[in-house]
């Protein structure tokens, strides 16, 4: 029979989890037997909702058989099976792309993290098995097939006998090696409490033939062996049990067990609500960023069950965008199981649950943010930027939900700070919040502009992210208080002695400003400026961080801010362009240019002509 090849990212992984030195080589079991339990679930669905499905609920079960001698394991399932084109697609191709790419990016790790937090699924079989073999027979459907493969060389796919609807997953496993025992998982107990440990919770019986002993017929002190067929799980969901019955780790578990996500999560929130809606879920926080977070490929939404069955893999009603990050499950008995996508947009019960959802991961948010501060930075570097959209998006419609989660570097603090507490500091007088915007805290650190409303005392917001101006512009204010960024042309702050410009100053300006043309809208002295020479401010709404970020964006049409060059009028170099404008017109317009060029750059802006730029500073220079 002809090989058929897999995939060359398939094979990469293949040949991980052959030669996987991973010390927990079990899970495999635990990614068997979830994907048995998905398909039964498929099926299962569809036994209760179409009435040309025969029900009943004996029908829906996985099965362990081991025959030790043969070395040969099994996991049988009753589910919806899979076709001859099935068999190939989805196990001839990888299925979560994503792993790879997670792969890549931890390539000096081995492989092991991939294994223990992602699972790999039905791959990781060939941590423990030397030839794989899968005999499914899909719903709908008169054949069966049978695929098998031996590792990297590729995989056959035949024609093959069997009765029942479902996949019987069949394990050769490897001999044992000098590092490596493989004989434990030929182990009836071995199996049996790793079953426990991962899939107690799987919702349809796991069985598994168990040997006993009896006393012999007719014998008092002899004893036989017999099989008898036990349920090893317990199968009551998650979900359903009681809070104080669970451990950190029976969560920890479900959350891999599930593969909602690689990491661990931060925080969980299992919920059981009676009332106008009842409800019972269990939602993460994840710890990490996924790595498809912040792209269009990423999903939200949670699993979805009504009564018990799995209707919905990714319900993306119950989550607002601003939570996309939460991972978890809905079980409601208020929900029809044949409620359609279409009819779960207006379906009331729904929302109610999905407004309950919202409230309780604020109050989690802010119980974190209160109680275990660590925690809730690393939480905020992850998914903060997610935060601020939602602040920015719909208008600001959700900024009272969010604005109080928000943290900011602070420029006193030396660390993220919520609004309230900068509330709390500002010293009398001080009539704004005051922010600098700007791509790294060091950068805004060394920013001129920022000179000044420091030096009075106050505390400055860093802006990093590109999302946070445009956030505040959205909020408005903050409890009444209006934000400023320390470029803009009116601080709201006295300026103290300020010296007014002397008439001739005024016509110098207003040369510079005839030289610089439509760059900048206007030549100013300044009042914000103290140990550098030049700067620019913006005036109007639109800042020059905002410029730069809404100019970065594709297929926009460019956008200026009005921007104001500054002169120190109390710097040495103020004093040679004086000089220079009585004197020497060819050098004034060569140091309104340098100036002009030298704000840019300190904005982060690019020099509008390098090369005449950098010839213009020679010039000066001999
Ligand atoms: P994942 O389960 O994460 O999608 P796997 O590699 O474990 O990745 O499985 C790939 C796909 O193969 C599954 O999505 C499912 O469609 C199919 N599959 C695997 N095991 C079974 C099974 N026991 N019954 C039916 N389909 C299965």
């Amino acid at each position: 029979m002809a090989k058929k090849k897999f995939k060359a990212e398939s094979k990469r992984l293949l040949d991980m989890m052959i030669n996987s030195v991973y010390t927990h080589k079990e899970i495999f079991l635990r990614e068997l037997i979830s994907n048995a339990s998905d398909a039964i679930d498929k099926i299962y669905y569809r036994a209760l909702t179409d009435d040309a499905v025969s029900f009943n609920k004996d029908d829906y079960f996985i099965k362990i058989t081991l025959d030790k001698d043969n070395r040969i394991l099994t996991v049988s399932d009753t589910g919806i099976g899979m076709t001859k084109e099935e068999l190939e697609d989805n196990l001839g191709v990888i299925a979560r792309s994503g792993s790879l790419d997670f792969k890549k990016e931890n390539e000096s790790k081995d492989g092991f993290d991939i294994i223990g937090q992602f699972g790999v699924g039905f791959y990781s079989s060939f941590m423990v098995a030397e030839t794989v073999t899968v005999i499914s027979k899909a719903f709908g459907s008169t054949d069966a097939y049978k695929w098998e493969s031996k590792g990297v060389d590729g995989y056959t796919v035949a024609a093959f006998e069997k009765e029942r609807i479902g996949t019987d997953v069949i394990l050769k496993i490897k001999e044992n090696t000098e590092e490596e025992n493989y004989d434990e998982f030929l182990d009836e107990y071995r199996l049996r409490s790793v079953i426990k440990k991962y899939s107690d919770f799987i919702r349809y019986p796991i069985k598994m033939d168990v040997t006993r002993t009896k006393p012999k017929e007719g014998s008092e002190n002899e004893y036989v062996d017999y099989t008898e067929e036990q349920i090893v799980n317990s199968m009551v969901p998650i979900w359903k049990k009681n809070k104080n019955e669970l451990t950190d780790e029976d969560y920890e578990n479900f959350y891999t067990e599930k593969r909602y996500g690689f990491d661990k999560p931060v925080r969980y929130i299992h919920i059981s609500a009676e009332g106008t809606v009842s409800y019972k879920a269990i939602l993460f926080i994840p710890e990490k960023t996924p790595y498809d977070f912040y792209t269009r490929e990423y999903e939200k939404g949670l699993e979805l069950y009504a009564n018990g069955v799995l209707i919905m893999n990714k319900c993306a009603e119950l989550l607002p965008d601003y939570f996309s990050f939460v991972k978890g499950m809905v079980d409601s008995e208020d929900l029809s199981l044949n409620i359609s996508r279409e009819m779960l947009q207006h379906d009331r019960q729904l929302k109610q649950i999905a407004k309950s959802v919202r409230s309780k991961i604020k109050n989690e948010l802010e119980n974190l943010l209160k109680n275990n501060r660590e925690t809730y930075e690393k939480f905020f570097k992850a998914f903060g930027r997610q935060l601020k959209y939602g602040v920015y998006s719909d208008f600001g419609s959700n900024k009272d939900v969010l604005q109080d989660l928000l943290l900011f570097y602070s420029s006193t603090e030396k660390k993220p700070v919520t609004l309230s507490e900068y509330m709390v500091r500002m010293p009398e007088g001080q009539k704004y919040i005051y922010y600098a915007a700007g791509e790294s805290i060091e950068r805004i650190a060394k920013l001129p502009q920022a000179e000044f409303v420091s030096d009075k005392g106050y505390e400055i917001l860093f802006f990093t992210d590109d999302v946070d101006e445009f956030a505040i512009k959205m909020m408005g204010a903050y409890k009444e208080l209006e934000f400023k960024s320390v470029s803009s042309g009116d601080l709201g702050i006295e300026a103290e002695e300020s010296k007014s410009p002397h008439s001739e100053d005024n016509d110098m300006f207003a040369e510079m400003k005839s030289i610089l043309a439509d760059k900048v809208a206007a030549v100013k002295a300044s009042k914000r400026l103290k140990s550098h020479p030049v700067c620019l401010s913006n005036e109007g709404e639109l800042t020059i961080e905002m410029e730069k970020i809404l100019n970065a964006m594709p297929n926009q049409e460019k956008i200026k801010a009005e921007k104001v060059l500054e002169i120190n009028v109390n710097h040495g170099v103020f004093k040679s362009l004086q000089e220079a404008f009585t004197n020497n017109k060819e050098k004034f317009k060569l140091f309104t240019d340098l100036l002009y060029n030298q704000a840019l750059l300190i904005e982060g802006l690019p020099v509008e002509d390098p090369v005449e730029f950098t010839n213009n500073i020679w010039k000066v220079l001999t």
